[in-house]
């Protein structure tokens, strides 16, 4: 199987020599030297690590133990089992009592360019404490779990800072999504306060964030679950700038009307429940397996599961991968633009940068808002110096010219990071030659909400990078690849991607569901965590991840991922995005099915359609030529922008019993798609 870009993905890109020069790991003998140690002596090289932090208590038992067969009984995974810890007293109080409460903990971006706001970590712990106390008092107990509906608002970091200090298990809830999927998550979780804002501007749009709450509340009632408490942060009336409303939304000129549906004996504002509340708060001491959050997948591939993180290993966890796949210093300006409602900004945006005591940007707004060069605004603006963004951003950033990238300073950049899907080669290059002026260095982290941290990726001071690769395994994680008979492929090769022992932020649970985590990630092939990922390992052992198994093609024989063939039509100069699926086919079996969307004011030509087929025919192999090529106006996503090939599949099969849709961003892409449908598929 073809599986090199010629001339693209065989060149290889050096650490930068500056980067390297400082770097927490500046070479791969160093960076070998430091993964055989973390997993020939895990209990040494965690170990190490675990006293920058704040114990309580030691651990009393083994310092990690775990069961990964289920012929051996229950799959359970435990780091520093005894130890007592709390988080927020690392985020926090550690940093201000060493001395550096004035240290800026955040930049607070909001939607509007002349919205903004500093926090330093001294202010940041206040709050903190203040609003452990608000929810203390409104009965919030250890264990309790809280749900969490916020825009990215500087309220959100004290509330979950505020829940890990008194042991509450926060589960937040992506603040666009839909009144049904807020109540699922509720219900699911338990939730019996939900703090929520009254809205939010997210570009031109407004979203009431009160009024979906609201209804979802309602939606949990019905269904036997009633919730207690409403708290709501008043965010709208303190903007300065409120943006001009757009005639399609609900409500006119009119932002939020705080009047209509108060429920007195549940909802309150905020600053009400802050009324009176003392300045200290003395943290709960939890054990080191205390559950820190549970937070909800993307549901790419399916209903989506509740993941659970529990306090030590993942504080061990993110604060490292944090270090060093930044290659991470005190006098950096770190921006990672995910929102906090997915892992990405629960590890990169919350955790792992305040354990690191790193000044960060908080962004509110989108990446179009006002215009398209507000990425590169905010950059100069701090002078951020670590960015970390996703694929899909990337490619729609790409999609806007070069011009808009290069009319900023972007100077102080030095690594930019991607996460999500996978990156196809053709945006790792723009992002390395045109954002980062081939100066900086590129980190593709591949990881999963179950994760909790980057599992593989690139140290931007020591590991020479391949565009599309996520390269090497992080410290402590050991990957193998597995064929179908669950054999271990050794060397090059591809296969199911899976880890063979746990690394300290692994998930530990499903909440409410062990049997669904156990069957969901060990059941397939017993003794190793499935990703559900396929992946390349190259003769450098690189690992390339192609994507979901699901999303796996067999024509006639020839095992294919959809990832390569994306990366070859993606090439071609009049398209600016694409998804393959596969089809079922009489003869072949699968066929290889492709939606396409073209750039701005590029027309659906035959032509067009016989260069996309020539470019696969070349890039891979005539066999993996493209069957069906669709026009496609719109692509669907889930809501933190990743491509549903699952809806895709039965679209190419015109089938419309879709499945789960409440993580689809825009239900509104669909019927076109149905409509642009190809004849005889
Ligand atoms: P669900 O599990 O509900 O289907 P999801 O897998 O999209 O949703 P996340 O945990 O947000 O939910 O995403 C993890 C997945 O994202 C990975 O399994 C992988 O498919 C993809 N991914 C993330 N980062 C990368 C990357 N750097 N390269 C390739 N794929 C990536
Ligand atoms: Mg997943």
């Amino acid at each position: 199987m073809a599986t090199h870009v010629e001339g693209l993905v065989d060149e290889v890109y050096l650490p930068p020599a500056e980067l390297a020069r400082g770097a927490h790991c500046s070479s791969m003998e160093q960076y070998e030297q430091l993964y055989k140690q973390s997993i020939d002596e895990p209990e040494t090289f965690w170990g190490e690590i675990a006293k920058q932090f704040y114990w309580r208590q030691p651990p009393t038992g083994a310092f990690h133990e775990f069961n990964f067969d289920a012929s051996k009984g229950r799959i359970f995974v435990e780091w520093m089992k005894g130890a007592q810890t709390n988080m927020s007293y690392n985020c926090l109080d550690r940093h201000v009592e060493a001395g550096h409460g004035d240290q800026v903990a955040f930049y607070w971006e909001g939607n509007e360019p002349a919205d903004s706001a500093r926090l330093t970590y001294a202010e940041l712990l206040q709050r903190v404490k203040r609003f452990s106390n608000a929810l203390r008092s409104l009965g919030v107990r250890r264990s309790d779990s809280v749900a969490l509906y916020m825009p990215m608002v500087p309220e959100l970091l004290v509330a979950m800072l505020a829940c890990a200090r008194i042991g509450a298990v926060h589960s937040i809830v992506f603040g666009g999504y839909s009144s049904d999927a807020l109540a699922d998550r509720i219900l699911d979780g338990h939730c019996r306060l939900v703090i929520t804002a009254d809205g939010v501007w997210r570009g031109n749009k407004l979203i009431k964030l009160k009024h979906i709450t609201d209804h979802a509340v309602e939606l949990c009632a019905a269904r036997g679950h009633p919730v207690e408490r409403v708290v709501v942060v008043r965010h709208l009336p303190r903007l300065h700038h409120l943006v001009p409303s757009v005639g399609d939304q609900p409500g006119g000129s009119e932002p939020y009307n705080v009047k209509t549906g108060w429920n007195s004996g549940r909802d309150m504002w905020w600053d009400d429940a802050l009324e009176g509340v003392s300045d200290e708060c003395e943290p709960e001491w939890v054990d080191a397996e205390h559950p820190l959050f549970m937070l909800y997948t993307s549901g790419s591939t399916g209903k989506p599961k509740g993941v659970l993180h529990t306090t030590a290993g993942y504080m061990l966890y993110v604060a490292t991968t944090f270090k060093y796949s930044f290659d991470f210093h005190p006098e950096d300006v770190y921006w990672c633009t995910a929102d906090i409602g997915w892992i990405t900004g629960h590890s990169y945006v919350t955790y792992g940068p305040m354990l690191n005591r790193a000044t960060s940007v908080m962004f509110e707004g989108t990446p179009f808002y006002p215009t398209g060069d507000r990425m590169w605004e905010v950059i100069d603006k701090y002078a951020v110096s670590k960015f970390y963004t996703a694929p899909t951003a990337i490619r729609a950033l790409m999609r806007l010219g070069d011009e808009t990238v290069k009319r900023h300073s972007r100077q102080s950049l030095k690594v930019l990071g991607s996460v999500g899907e996978p990156i196809n080669p053709e945006a790792w290059l723009w992002y390395h030659r045109v954002v980062g002026d081939a100066r900086c260095a590129v980190v593709d982290t591949f990881w999963q909400t179950e994760t909790g941290g980057h599992v593989i990726t690139p140290l931007p001071g020591a590991t020479p990078t391949k565009p599309g690769s996520a390269c090497r395994p992080f410290f402590g994680v050991q990957p193998a690849l597995l064929d179908e008979q669950g054999e271990e492929i050794h060397g090059p090769g591809e296969g199911y991607l899976v880890f063979r022992r746990p690394w300290p932020g692994i998930m530990r649970t499903v909440f409410g569901n062990h049997e669904r985590f156990e069957t969901t990630y060990f059941k397939k092939f017993n003794g190793f965590y499935c990703t559900g990922d396929g992946a390349r390992r190259d003769e450098d052992g690189y690992i390339w991840v192609t994507g979901r198994i699901d999303d796996m093609l067999n024509v006639s024989g020839h095992l294919l991922s959809t990832a390569q063939i994306e990366s070859a039509l993606i090439e071609h100069p009049d398209v600016s995005e694409t998804a393959v699926v596969a089809a079922p086919h009489s003869v072949k079996g699968e066929c290889v099915y492709c939606f396409v969307t073209t750039r701005h004011g590029v027309a659906w030509t035959e032509q067009l359609q016989k260069q996309l087929i020539l470019k696969v025919r070349e890039r891979i192999a005539p066999f993996a030529a493209p069957d069906y090529l669709q026009y496609a106006p719109g692509l669907p996503k889930t809501r933190s922008g990743k491509i549903m090939r699952r809806v895709l599949r039965k679209i190419a099969q015109g089938d419309r019993d879709l499945g789960d849709l409440s993580t689809l961003a825009d239900p509104g892409v669909i019927e076109p798609l149905f409509e642009h449908r190809c004849a005889g598929a």
